[in-house]
Order: C-alpha cells, then sequence, then structure tokens
C-alpha cells in the first residue's frame, strides 16, 4: 500500500516528502488512517544520527500517533474499524520473555520499535507516524479515549506515558511531595499528572519564567534550583522526584532533596553521571531510570487522562513546517509539544 509520508534520507538531509510501503493488514493487524502524530526530542537525535550511529534509513520518525482504524485484519478482535485509537514508541516485542510476560514490553531485547528499527517479522524498516497511514499488530495498539481533543492526546503516546509509568512505579499517594525537575514537553506532562494523582507537585527549574505555567499546569509550588537558600528549605523533604532534563547536569543538589529511602527517576539518557556517594549513602537514597512504559500501562494511563481530563499543551504545525519545528525545539521554543496535523501531508 503506497502512502505518503514525511522522512529524511539520510543524517544532514530535511524531512521532505517521500512514499513509503505499508503492508496490507495481516491476521492480527489494524490499519490505522492517522491523524495527529507529536515530535518527540528524540525524533531530531534520531533523524539526524545522533545516537551513536544507530539511525537506519531512509526513515520516516514518529511515535505519538493518532488514527481510526480503517481496516482489521481477519483475527483481529480488539478494535472495531471507526475506533480511535493511539501507537506509541513500539509496535511489537518477543511476547515470551520476562519483561514480556511481565507487561513491561518496553524492557524486551526483542522489542520493535515504531520508526528507525529492523521489522523482523515483515522484513525493511518500520517507518513512524509522519505518515498518512500505518499497519500495526494489534496487541500493540492502545484505544483513546473519545472525550479528550484528539490532537493533543498524540503526545500522551511517549510524552505522557514517559512521566506517568515512573509515578505508578514508585507509587505516587494523594499528599505525597512529588518534584519535577525541568519544564518541557516531558515535565508540563509529569506535573499534570502527578497532580490528577494528588501529589503536592514542585517544579524545579532554573528559570523564574516558568513558575506561572508550572502553577497552571497543577504545580503548587516553584523551586528555583540556582537559589542555594531555597534548595537548603526543601532539604529531604520530597518524596519521589522525575527529571526529564535531558543534557548532563549535577544530580547531587537534587538528590538532597530526597527524604530517606526515595527516589530521583531519570527519563533521559544523561551522560557522564556524577554523584557523591555520602549523598545516597546517609538516607539510603535511590538514583534509578525509567523508560516509556509497557502496552497496558499505556492503555491505563490514557483511561486515566480520560478520567481527568488530561492532554497536553500543543503547538499545531503542518507537515511542511516540521523542520523549522525541530530548530525551535532545540531552543526549548515550544509550549509543550508540536503536533503534526496529518491532513496537511496530502496538500
Ligand atoms: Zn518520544
Ligand atoms: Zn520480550
Amino acid at each position: 500500500m503506497k502512502s505518503v509520508a514525511y522522512g529524511v534520507q539520510n543524517a544532514t538531509s530535511p524531512v521532505a516528502p517521500m512514499s513509503i510501503d505499508r503492508r496490507e493488514p495481516g491476521h492480527h493487524d489494524v490499519l490505522i488512517d492517522i491523524l495527529y502524530c507529536g515530535i518527540c526530542h528524540s525524533d531530531i537525535h534520531q533523524a539526524r544520527n545522533e545516537w551513536g550511529g544507530s539511525s537506519l534509513y531512509p526513515m520516516v520518525p514518529g511515535h505519538e500517533i493518532v488514527g481510526r482504524v480503517s481496516q482489521i485484519g481477519s483475527h483481529a478482535t480488539k478494535f472495531k474499524v471507526g475506533q480511535l485509537v493511539g501507537v506509541g514508541c513500539m509496535v511489537d516485542s518477543c511476547r515470551h520473555c520476562e519483561a514480556c510476560h511481565d507487561g513491561v514490553e518496553q524492557y524486551c531485547d526483542d522489542s520493535v520499535f515504531t520508526y528507525n528499527a529492523k521489522d523482523p517479522k515483515h522484513g525493511g524498516l518500520t517507518f513512524g507516524g509522519y505518515a498518512e497511514r500505518i499497519t500495526v499488530d494489534e496487541n500493540y495498539v492502545v484505544n483513546v479515549p473519545e472525550n479528550l481533543d484528539t490532537k493533543a492526546v498524540a503526545p500522551l503516546l511517549c510524552a505522557g506515558i514517559t512521566l506517568y509509568s515512573p509515578l505508578k512505579h514508585w507509587n505516587v499517594q494523594p499528599g505525597q511531595k512529588v518534584g519535577i525537575i525541568g519544564l518541557g514537553g516531558l515535565g508540563h506532562m509529569g506535573v499534570k499528572l502527578a497532580a490528577a494523582m494528588g501529589a503536592k507537585v514542585v517544579m524545579i527549574t532554573t528559570s523564574a519564567s516558568k513558575a506561572v505555567d508550572a502553577e497552571r499546569l497543577g504545580a503548587s509550588e516553584v523551586l528555583i534550583s540556582k537559589n542555594a537558600d531555597d534548595m537548603a528549605k526543601h532539604a529531604a523533604s520530597f518524596d519521589l522526584i522525575i527529571d526529564t532534563v535531558p543534557v548532563a547536569h549535577d544530580l547531587n543538589p537534587y538528590i538532597a532533596l530526597l527524604k530517606r529511602d526515595k527516589t530521583l527517576v531519570l527519563v533521559g539518557p544523561l551522560d557522564p553521571l556524577e554523584m557523591h556517594g555520602a549523598n545516597l549513602i546517609t538516607k539510603r537514597r535511590h538514583v534509578a531510570g525509567s523508560m516509556i512504559g509497557g502496552i497496558a500501562e499505556t492503555q491505563e494511563m490514557l483511561d486515566f487522562c480520560g478520567k481527568h481530563n488530561i492532554v497536553s499543551d500543543v503547538e499545531m504545525i503542518d507537515a511542511q513546517y516540521i523542520n523549522d519545528a525541530y530548530e525551535r525545539m532545540l531552543k526549548s521554543d515550544v509550549k509543550y509539544r508540536f503536533v503534526v496535523d496529518i491532513a496537511s501531508l496530502k496538500q
């Protein structure tokens, strides 16, 4: 099935129109007409081959996909034609390892990413959501609540689940004090989700200009990390901190904010990490990592968002603007996620 897409031919080419082939739906597949696709920072890194030479070309980025089912395979039972659905960062996994068995397919060694991956079952490469349609095994598709603003749902499929999963894994409870470091695409979802879980959310940022927005999103307080006196006042008071800052920085001032036995969770791959052992030892603190979420947990997150009316704050763009959007994202000039209107692909 020839399909219109936007993608890159190599590490230095701009995002431009291309034609890709989508497979006809197999027995367990659904074909999805894509409505919207969010732009994740990892799209830029992969399009430009900035992750250790791991990029495969041609590449169609995009793993924050919302669309409607247009066709179902003969044995597919989970979705109906016309149903609003989402696809996130994965389109398959091995289905028999411990991670798959435990519903954390994102940690399966053989999980298949939505784009920039070899497709072991169908051959060729996987292509992402900057495209008019996608064929996906129904087990890696999630239902999207109809009551939400559909275009603003797209970023939940990566940014949303990336924050929801650690909030659940570390069992955030009403009244607990949760810190979110960094107010961007990830951080703004963390504030909304943690607040909806009943936590007292503190936005931890270097920039005082973020305060008004953080409070609008649900933060009850803003802590300016450059202010040593304020940081000292919050020492050893947090139940959980999630660090969304994507570039290397000193973790020690943030670790000192944790109560005994509590955890600082990294959701971005920071290198190098420098930590003072004493900062961990004296209060048995933890530093941990977390990557997106499993399929069942992604569904749980979308249901939670449907119930609490949570979506991402988005700026809608046409596909022709993706290159400009990338440049603006590198300057953090977006509140807080670009979403591509896929109808614009056919213009
Ligand atoms: Zn992403
Ligand atoms: Zn597996």
